[in-house]
């Protein structure tokens, strides 16, 4: 089975049909001046050509942003395993609200995504009820256990195009260099979650002072170092491509720096979250702000946002990770890792990358965005060939319209997730999605804009 569909939109089951021929009037391509573009047959037909639009349904699109549709290199879908949670459905519910036509499932399901066959259950699952493509990611080691490299040649053949252990950190050297060389082999791409089992032991919030006000086990920041740069070095040895999952610390962002410099085959993502919260959150106690790696320092969330900017981060991913609210409600150490994020994704990068804030009202530069959530991740991913294409006449019309004046408030209550554990409820945001199309298909219409209701 290919997981990975070379055109329409198989794997998008849960939509609200085709578009048919539409032009978008007034539509701003990448933010640039208002435009039409005509979509047909599924394909981006043309940019600015009124005249080719004879026939087409007019819509008004004036003011919206049209985008890439988003990829996410880091989507805990729960299913198989954990269906209280999130389902294959509910998750790409999410994600096309989100504006996304692409997520990676990591394979910290139960069971595990650590043999072909799992992995083409989760794409035949996805066949039936996602509302976007699912690409579902390998094991790097059965069972996550850090010990014996999975079947990657055998998974990578079945169409897997990613590995990762999330949730887990490689830590045995060797075992790393080993799947890294099959990553080589096959074309392929690890992704570490970067956390020494020693050196962060059983940490629960980032060292310093969150730690000492609130006497729970430290997670230091150097135990995401130093594994970067170790799997940096044997990236650079063995050639094959390093994926550093959620930075999050200053001291990651100079090693992924330095891996650039020199010219190692190393890609870094970092999670909305860690752009936008700190520490002094989690030191309240609030469940909702426990997260993996955990929550730093603002010294490290400026560091983050520039990296961001400066593209030494090539990508943002979310690391959706839906909990059930009676997990959450436990004692701090007891409460699962992890926080929705595949609603929000666009609005707090919007935030960040809008220069003087949002209270000014200046737009964030859209092409930076279309690159760290399309474009770049779809190419790390290895999924270009379908994925964060290009909004040119002749491409698959795959694109999310924003809002970017939406001025929306966040409620849990009305996420798609079956989780509610966001960080975010009642936080103001200015930019939103509205509208999300895959091929021609629409996969998310808020406001009715392309299928009247
Ligand atoms: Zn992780």
């Amino acid at each position: 089975m290919t997981l990975s569909p070379s055109t329409g939109v198989r794997g998008v089951a849960r939509s609200e049909g085709a578009c048919g021929t539409v032009c978008l009037d007034g539509v701003r391509l990448l933010g640039a001046e208002p435009t039409d573009v005509l979509v047909r047959d599924g394909v981006i037909a043309a940019v600015g050509a009124r005249s080719e639009s004879v026939g087409a349904r007019q819509v008004d699109a004036t003011g919206l942003v049209m985008l890439p549709a988003f990829v996410d290199l880091h989507t805990h879908l729960r299913e198989p395993g954990a269906e209280e949670a999130e389902t294959i459905a509910s998750g790409t519910r999410a994600a096309a609200e989100g504006g996304y036509s692409d997520v990676f499932a990591m394979a910290n399901c139960a069971p595990i995504t650590d043999t072909p066959r799992r992995l083409t259950h989760i794409a035949a699952v996805a066949a039936r009820t996602a509302a976007c493509r699912v690409h579902p990611v390998g094991a790097i080691t059965r069972g996550l256990a850090g010990r014996e490299l999975a079947p990657l040649a055998e998974m990578a053949a079945a169409g897997a195009r990613m590995f990762s252990d999330d949730g887990r950190c490689v830590t045995d050297a060797a075992v790393m260099r080993a799947a890294l060389a099959e990553a080589r082999r096959t074309g392929t791409v690890v992704a570490q979650h970067a956390q020494c089992d020693r050196l962060a032991d059983a940490g629960q919030i980032n060292a310093g002072p969150a730690a000492e006000r609130t006497r729970l086990p430290p997670w230091p920041g150097v135990a995401e170092e130093s594994i970067v740069a170790r799997d940096a070095v044997l990236a650079g040895e063995t050639g094959a491509a390093l994926h550093v999952c959620h930075v999050s610390t200053a001291g990651t962002v100079e090693v992924v720096r330095w891996a650039k410099q020199r010219g190692l085959p190393v890609t870094a993502e970092v999670a909305p979250h860690h752009l936008v919260l700190d520490d002094s959150l989690a030191a309240t106690g609030d469940t909702l702000y426990k997260v993996n790696p955990p929550l730093r320092g603002a010294g490290d969330v400026a560091a983050l946002r520039a990296a961001l900017a400066d593209g030494t981060i090539d990508a943002v991913a979310t690391d959706h990770a839906p909990h059930p609210a009676h997990r959450k409600a436990a004692e701090w150490c007891d409460a699962p890792f992890g926080m929705l994020g595949l609603e929000t994704a666009l609005a707090i990068v919007a935030e960040v990358l809008t220069a003087c804030g949002a209270e000014c009202g200046s737009e964030p530069d859209w092409a930076l965005i279309a690159d760290l959530m399309a474009h770049t991740p779809a190419r790390i991913g290895g999924v270009a060939a379908v994925a964060g294409r290009s909004l040119r006449p002749g491409e698959p019309a795959t694109f999310t319209l924003v809002d970017p004046a939406a001025d929306w408030t966040v409620d849990p209550a009305d996420s798609h997730s079956l989780s509610r554990n966001s960080p975010y409820a009642e936080r103001k945001f200015r930019c939103r999605p509205i509208t999300t199309v895959v091929s021609g298909t629409v996969t998310s219409d808020r406001a009715g804009l392309l299928t009247p209701r």
